[in-house]
């Protein structure tokens, strides 16, 4: 089957500039870019109006590992124009699974019901093929994920014989075709791990040429140092590949530190580490609620904590810990996401001091009463990110879009989304566009800068060779929700998103 898309705009992911063109491809591969093809070379001719042709769009940044096994239309990746998506983020990743971290794995992922049946990449990989995901599926190794496979969920300094393991799992890993390694450092156990322990682990990704990315241990208060830590982990480790997850300046009192942390990433690269971006395009961030817990608590893993908090004596000592560490205003600006608590099931959308209000408890009780029912499902976006701060890093040269999200299905069978689960290339574009950006230079920062960079082949261009992973939109309307209360609403200005040569998105021209 041969298809032919005309009467476009071609931004065919290179930042070349934008150029009026046609495009054939036959079954699942592009086969010619010419100023002019004519009509009889091709089966069926779609003509897009003069709107704008690009590769699909490339999350760099998503959470799908699971969603996307039980939901694989991954309708809210899909239908804003993304055709890959990059999993095992955070430090979380689907494998390698051991008779460590099952239980725990099971646990945060027992929404999508599946049994987590493998131990290794390979496994993982043909589990999600067999349920035919209509996006393409890369992915990072989680350092969490492989520490507590290992040594489990506890806060240890790891013993040389703990830190070989590790380092053959990931060789393993690595060689089976995983694109690099990923670090949540805020989360349990990756929090307990030694700048010494990346080290070592980044001198197995280094031997490979592949890349490390990292969720920074702090990406608010402690955001400089945290920067530091990683750069000099990569320089003693020879790890040329860094690559920094939603990038940020959290909270108002470190807004002002967005130069200095550009100074210590631009230095760093003129030391030769190759260091990139991602950035969702909100000024809300999202996870588990789980993560303010401060002292003790915040230090266990969510099945120890839900059975730390059916006890009474801990349950008052953690409310009056979690009340002590935040003040008043601040539950203004939590608003709950999903969660499984069967009382708060219906109330996504809505902000942690309204429901407290609502059920006469104060916002620290509320919390502790929603994590002790679902420790491991209960989300929360936090509001706290400068819109001008976010503008500017959207702007490098060097970021890319990623979501941060599961994909997911239109209805809330399997969890509320932020609003950048349906919105975030669209959003990301907008913005772009909004700022005088060009189409070209836009959409390369979301296709050609994302394959190259995490070298993904054969995706990323429009070329011939090339999959025909196409999506066609209209610059003047495109743009993502970024409504919390109703997440799951799909982009504007998507005209269609092809995958391999399939249509995922119905051609609405
Ligand atoms: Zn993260």
């Amino acid at each position: 089957m041969k298809t032919l898309f005309r009467d476009l705009w071609l931004a065919d992911g290179s930042n070349s500039p934008l150029r009026k063109c046609a495009v054939l491809i036959h079954d699942d591969r592009v086969v010619a870019v010419e100023s002019e093809i004519t009509r009889s070379a091709a089966d069926k001719t779609i003509s897009l109006g003069g709107k704008v042709l690009a590769p699909g769009f490339i999350d760099v940044h998503g959470h799908s590992d699971l969603s996307i096994w039980a939901k694989p239309e991954a309708f809210g990746k899909v239908s804003q124009g993304i055709t890959c998506e990059i999993m095992g983020n955070c430090g979380l990743s689907a494998f390698p699974i051991s008779s460590r971290n099952k239980e725990h794995l099971l646990e945060l992922y027992r929404q999508y019901g599946a049994e987590l049946n493998w131990t290794d990449f390979a496994g993982w990989r043909d589990a999600l093929c067999e349920r035919k995901p209509q996006i393409r599926v890369a992915a990072l190794v989680g350092h969490n994920t492989l520490r507590a496979a290992v040594a489990g969920y506890g806060n240890e300094l790891l013993s040389a014989r703990q830190l070989a393991e590790m380092r053959q799992l990931l060789e393993r890993e690595l060689s089976a075709g995983v694109l690099g390694l990923s670090s949540g450092l805020l989360y349990v156990p990756g929090k307990f791990a030694t700048p010494a322990e990346i080290t070592e682990l980044m001198h197995v990704v280094a031997k490979h040429n592949k890349i490390y990315t990292t969720h920074l241990r702090s990406e608010g208060d402690h955001l400089l140092e945290s920067l530091d830590e990683t750069i000099e982990c990569a320089q003693r480790a020879g790890l040329k590949k860094l690559h920094i997850s939603h990038f940020k300046t959290a909270g108002k009192a470190n807004w002002g530190k967005l130069n200095a942390a550009l100074e210590r990433l631009e230095d760093a690269r003129s030391a030769g580490i190759r260091i990139t971006v991602d950035r969702y395009a909100y000024t809300e961030s999202m996870t588990q609620l789980s993560v303010i817990l401060p002292g003790k608590a915040g230090d266990l893993d969510d099945s120890t904590l839900a059975r730390l908090l059916d006890s009474p004596g801990e349950r008052y000592r953690v409310t009056q810990e979690l009340a002590q560490s935040r003040a008043g205003d601040y539950w203004e600006n939590v608003t709950l996401v999903s969660t499984q608590a069967a009382k708060f099931r219906a109330d996504g959308g809505r902000t942690i001091a309204e429901l407290a209000a609502r059920e006469n408890r104060t916002p620290a009780e509320l919390v502790v009463d929603l994590l002790r029912a679902d420790a491991s499902g209960t989300s929360a976006a936090f509001r706290g990110m400068s819109g001008e701060n976010m503008r500017r890093i959207i702007a490098l040269p060097f970021c890319m879009a990623g979501s941060d999200e599961n994909a997911r299905p239109a209805d809330y069978s399997i969890g509320r989304s932020h609003p950048r689960g349906f919105g975030n290339a669209a959003r990301f574009l907008r913005i772009r566009l909004d700022e005088n950006a060009s189409i070209e230079s836009a959409v390369h920062q979301m296709t050609g800068l994302a394959a190259a960079t995490f070298e993904l082949h054969k995706i990323g261009l429009i070329e011939p060779g090339a999959f025909a992973d196409l999506v066609g939109f209209d610059p003047d309307t495109i743009d993502g929700t970024t409504d919390f209360a109703h997440p799951h609403t799909p982009a504007t200005g998507i005209l269609f998103t092809m995958l391999s040569g399939n249509f995922a998105k119905k051609v609405v021209l």
